[in-house]
């Protein structure tokens, strides 16, 4: 974010992160290739071998891209890393199989038993892995038709990933396939101490780390539209530093190690420091506690994350924001945050809902109003009688009747659940503006 943006700008581009994965999942492969070949040879041989490591360095990076290391994860947001994560361990799976099949079908010798009693302990493994990675693929691409509740899921799917990549290194490192020399055979189990030290790191050391910076709740205050906001201060110390905008993993009553964290945005404003606030709609089996949570409970913050602030626009004329219902979150942060900061540029939300009463912060959002230069269109859904503003969804329609002709040079901020971002990217597209002006926040990353 802000802070890395002075010193080595480009550790803030997709470009360098991209060029990194690459180069961790095919350098190690490449160096495979130097020197002798092992037996039987030939390019199918090869070639299924190198999609089994291929594969084995996929699964490896999958935990640091889930790892949240905030320089790696910055310059793409959060959502789109785990949009990459989860396509590519569809990927790497499918790698894993046509492996497993091409040496099956073509050298059925060398694969040997399948029977574990029989078959030596790292070809099982082989197998242990690839039953683990096709179960937890098929475990999160259709988690919500198997009804799969949300934290058991994330349980479940640490499990998987843990024994799949053990198992695999077993595997690997059983058959030691291309691994003569010597330093072949240490730089994969290298790679594996390495992939393995990251789940440790996600999994221990971070959680033992938030466990000795607990906050606590200091108030809960019911908002409109089912929704509860739910105020935080450290024990100790000064807090966070934040920018408008960002969130934050949010622990109450479990503990950091309990995977029972939840990513919520940081609806106060930096401006106003020590005080974390969080508004959070009722929706599933945690949010639903919110309103029973007291004040003096302990909480933990694991943040902040996350690129949706405007702080990187300094030259922009101006700012539109789109909300759908608690959507509204981090774009209260940047909006208290530009008010108490005397912003003069001018300013539109267009927020949706679907009646009156859902407004969250609409007598806020009116004071707000009259101290910057901003603009809020209501949409709703279900306008009461009588209605003379905008209602159904934010088309293009709506955004041509409000926002000014040069449009174009203004930035975008869209926050809400999948399908709205995707109406909004279809509108401004109508309208001629390129999408990348447009920033958005997708309030499910599962
Ligand atoms: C970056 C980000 C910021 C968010 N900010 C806010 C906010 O400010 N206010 C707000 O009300 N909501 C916010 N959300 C959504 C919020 O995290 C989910 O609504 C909440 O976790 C649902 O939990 P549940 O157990 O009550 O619901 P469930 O019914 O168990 O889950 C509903 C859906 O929410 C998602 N979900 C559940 N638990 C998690 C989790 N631990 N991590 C990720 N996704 C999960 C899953 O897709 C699940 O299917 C945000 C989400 C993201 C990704």
């Amino acid at each position: 974010m802000a802070k890395y943006s002075a010193a080595r700008p480009w550790l803030q581009t997709e470009a360098f992160w991209l060029l990194v994965y690459v180069v961790l999942v095919v350098g190690p492969l490449a160096l495979l290739l130097l020197g002798e070949r092992p037996r039987p040879g030939g390019f199918v041989w090869d070639f299924a071998l190198a999609l089994g490591y291929a594969s084995l360095s996929m699964m490896g990076l999958q935990f640091a891209l889930t790892a949240r290391f905030k320089r790696a994860t910055a310059p793409f947001g959060i959502d789109l890393i785990y949009y990459f994560h989860r396509h590519l361990a569809s990927i790497a799976t499918a790698l894993l199989v046509v492996h497993a099949l091409v040496l099956l079908l073509r050298y059925p010798d060398v694969v040997g038993r399948i029977d574990p009693r029989t078959a030596p302990g790292y070809m099982t493994a082989g197998w242990v892995a690839l039953m683990a990675f096709l179960l937890l693929v098929a475990s999160s691409l259709w988690r919500r038709l198997l009804r799969i509740e949300y934290d058991r899921w994330r349980r479940l799917h640490v499990v998987l990933a843990v024994v799949g990549l053990a198992a695999a290194l077993w595997h690997v490192l059983g058959s030691a396939s291309y691994l003569e020399p010597r330093w072949k055979y240490l730089l994969w189990l290298g790679l594996g101490v390495f992939w393995l030290g990251l789940v440790a790191y996600v999994r221990l050391v971070r959680p033992a780390w938030l466990l000795r910076r607990p906050w606590k709740v200091v108030e809960v205050r019911p908002e409109r539209g089912r929704s509860w906001t739910v105020a935080v201060e450290p024990e100790q110390g000064p807090g966070l530093d934040y920018e408008a905008g960002q969130f934050a993993w949010l622990s109450l009553r479990a503990s950091p190690f309990a995977l029972r964290e939840h990513p919520f945005s940081i609806a106060s404003a930096p401006s106003r420091p020590g005080r974390l606030e969080f508004t959070i709609k009722e929706l599933g089996d945690f949010t639903r506690t919110i309103g029973s949570i007291q004040p003096g409970e302990r909480a933990w913050v694991d943040g902040p994350y996350g690129n949706f602030g405007v702080r990187r626009f300094p030259q922009s004329p101006g700012f539109v924001f789109m909300a759908g219902g608690v959507g509204i979150a981090p774009v209260i942060s940047v909006l208290r945050d530009l008010a108490d900061r005397g912003e003069q540029r001018s300013l539109w939300l267009f927020y949706g809902n679907r009646d009156v009463e859902r407004i969250v912060f609409r007598e806020e959002l009116e004071q707000l109003a009259s101290r910057l230069n901003l603009r809020v269109v209501h949409v709703l859904g279900e306008p009461p009688e009588g209605w003379q503003g905008e209602r159904g969804f934010i088309t293009a329609g709506v955004l041509n009747r409000h926002l000014p002709s040069d449009r174009d040079r203004l930035q975008y901020f869209v926050c809400g659940p999948e399908p709205m971002i995707r109406l909004c990217e279809r509108s401004l597209r109508q309208l001629g503006i390129s999408l990348k002006r447009l920033h958005s926040e997708i309030f499910d990353i599962a």
